[in-house]
């Protein structure tokens, strides 16, 4: 049944005024009857804030305006912190971890390094055994013996042939960036806003690639799932300019270690399995309204930081409405779908045979990963394998409904034949499919950032926006954080306007 709590302090006449409100959201179909309240200013002239998503642009936010000396609440959908930064530790044996979410951290990720030192965390590095690299390309299975690099089966020149994919990547990629890319705030620069026109591979030809040769770094790459889709300029600022700038860590535990650090400072002020659904503001404040299982929240504030990813904010009800350029951003911008599956295996059976665990293949299954990505592991010790499955080859796979983990490890054993002697039951993760994200991260298409980026970090009156999708340093960790703190500062700016006009 639904239940009335209070969740700040009650002021009769705001109470009045809220109830009628309530009614009107219950009324037209938005919230379930039992509409909660939430009221009250703090006396000391300190801004109350509700920050919507305990993601790491969130959490960035809410530690900014903390630290500046607001008042933060934050309304958060799940039961636990982090977002897309998720560590699955419960379906294995002790010890063993999977990243569900983000997989790696770069030295290069400024806020994110600051953060960690602060909350005296470990960081992990990335492993590296001695293996020899393992491919599955065009049908054949392919062991990389440096010494002898192998017929790699794509239509290449023959420079290009002895380039091999690192060298390919060199040639027509890391050679011709312009400079800035590792300066987000020259993103509008005319060297930089001609990529957002082009894709990755575009790109390369412009730059004298081979179709071979665009195909190879497609299917050889991590980034090149979105080589024939995403903005190029999304590509140079996020994965050259930023993550490729440094060298790839990890939180020792499980990247969750840093949300879950950072919310803990913020303990009991983080409403979890709140959702918010609409988002209210006029000239005396603000106001979230949520749904908490069958009770309706709503909270008061002077500002609304709102991190929620564009696809989930795209069914919020706001009042009065966003600006048509805001909407059709909101609406616009493209995000990618993953689906990982994940199994645990009882041994580093590749150390048999001297090949590494991880493989990228062109297959369906496109990556395989050994996790933790922190341990070398060896022939005797246990590991999680998983096949990573970004963009368009996530749907086909979900299409495959209750056969899916049976036909990934099927791909995965032309990959490691020996797979299903050792690996134990598996089970799969759709970020598509999760309400709370309804996509894996925004990779905006050519000309999106130009269009979109702009207005989708605009504020709105009383109400800010943040996360990934709203830097341009999209779909990493870092432009998440770097969004919440400027979120936060633009907070602290609009309280410094409202204070001087007061005291004039
Ligand atoms: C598979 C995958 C791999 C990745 N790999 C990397 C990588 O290697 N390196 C890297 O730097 N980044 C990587 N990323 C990207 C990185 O994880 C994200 O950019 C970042 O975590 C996004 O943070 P955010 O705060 O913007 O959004 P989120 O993490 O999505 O946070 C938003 C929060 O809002 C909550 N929320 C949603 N709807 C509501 C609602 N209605 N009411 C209340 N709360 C709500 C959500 O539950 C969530 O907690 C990866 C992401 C994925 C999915």
């Amino acid at each position: 049944m639904a239940r009335q709590r209070i969740v700040f302090e009650r002021d009769r006449r705001r109470f009045l005024k809220q109830a009628t409100i309530g009614a009107g959201l219950v009324a037209g179909g938005l919230l379930l009857p039992g509409t909660l309240v939430a009221s009250g200013r703090n006396g000391n002239g300190q801004a109350r804030i509700v920050v919507i998503g305990a993601g790491m642009a969130g959490l960035a936010a809410a530690r900014e305006l903390e630290a500046a000396g607001h008042r933060v609440d934050i309304v958060e959908a799940r039961d636990r912190p982090g977002g897309r930064v998720h560590t699955l530790r419960d379906p294995f044996s002790d010890g063993l971890h999977a990243e569900a979410g983000a997989v790696a951290l770069s030295s290069s990720y400024t806020v994110a390094n600051r953060y960690i030192d602060e909350l005296g965390l470990e960081r992990a590095d990335w492993a590296m055994p001695e293996l020899k690299p393992l491919f599955h390309l065009r049908g054949e299975r392919i062991v990389l013996d440096p010494s002898n690099p192998p017929e790699w089966p794509f239509e290449l020149t023959e420079e290009e042939r002895k380039l091999g994919p690192q060298g390919v990547v060199e040639r027509y990629i890391l050679e011709h960036l312009p400079e800035g890319i590792s300066d987000e705030t020259r993103w509008r620069d005319d060297p930089m806003l001609a990529l957002d026109q082009m894709t990755l591979a575009e790109f390369m030809r412009e730059n004298g690639a081979s179709a071979g040769a665009v195909a190879l770094v497609g299917a050889t790459q991590w980034f090149g799932a979105f080589i024939d889709s995403g903005s190029m300029l999304a590509s140079a600022m996020s994965s050259f300019g930023l993550f490729g700038a440094g060298a790839p860590f990890l939180i020792a535990g499980g990247n969750d270690r840093l949300p879950r650090a950072l919310a803990e400072h913020m303990q009991g002020k983080i409403h979890y399995g709140h959702e918010a659904m609409a988002i209210e503001q006029d000239e005396s404040g603000a106001r979230v309204h949520a749904r908490h299982g069958d009770d309706a929240v709503t909270f008061e504030c002077d500002h609304i930081v709102c991190t929620a990813p564009a696809p989930v904010v795209r069914g919020f009800d706001f009042s009065p409405a966003l600006p048509r350029a805001q909407r059709t951003a909101i609406e616009g911008i493209d995000y990618a779908d993953t689906v990982r599956t994940y199994f645990e295996v009882d041994r580093g059976f590749w150390y048999d045979e001297g090949v590494a665990g991880t493989a990228m293949t062109d297959l369906p299954i496109e990556e395989v990963a050994v996790q933790p990505y922190s341990r070398a592991g060896s022939a005797d010790t246990s590991a999680v394998l998983e096949s990573h499955v970004r963009g368009g080859g996530s749907q086909p796979l979900i299409d495959r409904g209750d056969g899916l983990v049976d036909y990934v490890l099927g791909q995965i054993e032309k990959v490691h034949p020996q797979v299903r002697d050792h690996a134990g039951e598996g089970f799969h993760l759709h970020w598509g499919g999760d309400p709370h994200a309804l996509g894996a991260y925004s990779v905006p298409a050519p000309g999106q950032i130009s269009r979109y980026l702009p207005a989708l970090g605009q504020a709105h009156g009383r109400v800010h926006f943040a996360g990934e999708h709203t830097s341009i340093l999209s779909a990493t960790i870092e432009g998440a954080l770097r969004s919440g703190v400027r979120a936060a500062a633009e907070v602290n700016q609009a309280m410094s306007r409202q204070h001087a006009r007061a005291s004039w």
